[in-house]
């Protein structure tokens, strides 16, 4: 079966949900607002590029009763108040998804502010509470570090995950680069952890949920981006992706 479909991610939560695990909001995980004795996933998702395949997805994932946390940064090919507000409305949570110290080439200050402001503007659609950092691949600049000399809280957010989760604890699963754990072609969105699972399709993660070897806690990171809804969209996110993940190795290669 074809990859990045929506068809298949549908068939990954409907195993999921077949097998008891609830859907938290990362928001809902940090207020101890679920049950800690049930299976449980933090759906999460990175809103990179096309804000419309979120909604699409959004969508998707409301029809079967899941709920997930958005991350969306504020460039304007994301930042689309009416897209926010329509995934808010299906019952999602809002996060930002920022890259200040990126876009400031490493001035604090300027980043700081850079983050204040583009919070501000999400925080008039949707309360956020939760934020995570965006990896841009062609700058050197870590935005994580960022918080060495600020402060988060401060802003009323409860969480960054790669700092407040515990990945030993809780399994990360990425999409990034549009393959599962494709560490070639992922410079920064990965994370210290004790488990050793590798995936290569979307099946394999369905049939290890199946035969119920994956942990009762689980983290999976989806960009919608990668996941197409028709053949012709498929082949397009294919094509770009063949690119972009060329240009990524040149870039990591340059770095090692
Ligand atoms: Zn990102």
């Amino acid at each position: 079966m074809r990859d990045f479909t929506h068809t298949i991610y549908k068939e990954l939560l409907l195993e999921l949900i077949s097998k008891g695990y609830r859907f938290v909001t990362v928001e809902e995980y940090f207020t101890s607002n679920y049950n800690p004795d049930l299976p449980f996933v933090l759906m999460r998702h990175d809103v990179d590029r096309r804000a419309n395949s979120s909604l699409e997805m959004a969508k998707l994932e409301h029809s079967l009763g899941v709920k997930s946390t958005y991350y969306f940064r504020t460039i304007s090919r994301t930042f689309k108040p009416k897209i926010i507000k329509a995934i808010a409305d299906l019952g999602h949570e809002i996060g930002y998804h920022y890259e200040s110290l990126a876009q400031t080439n490493g001035d604090y200050e300027k980043a700081i502010d850079d983050f204040e402001k583009n919070l501000q503007r999400l925080n008039e659609l949707y309360p956020i509470r939760s934020i995570a950092m965006h990896g841009r691949p062609t700058s050197k600049w870590d935005s994580r570090l960022l918080w060495d000399r600020y402060d988060y809280r401060k802003y009323g957010i409860l969480s960054e995950p790669y700092f407040d989760l515990d990945f030993n604890e809780i399994l990360y699963i990425s999409d990034a680069g549009r393959a599962w754990g494709n560490e070639s072609v992922n410079l920064r969105d990965k994370v210290e952890s004790r488990f050793e699972f590798s995936f290569n399709h979307t099946e394999q993660i369905i049939s290890n949920i199946k035969e119920s070897n994956l942990p009762k806690k689980i983290m999976i990171n989806i960009h919608p981006e990668h996941w197409a809804k028709s053949s012709f969209e498929w082949y397009q996110i294919w094509l770009i992706r063949r690119v972009k993940n060329s240009i990524k190795k040149v870039l990591i290669r340059g770095r090692a």
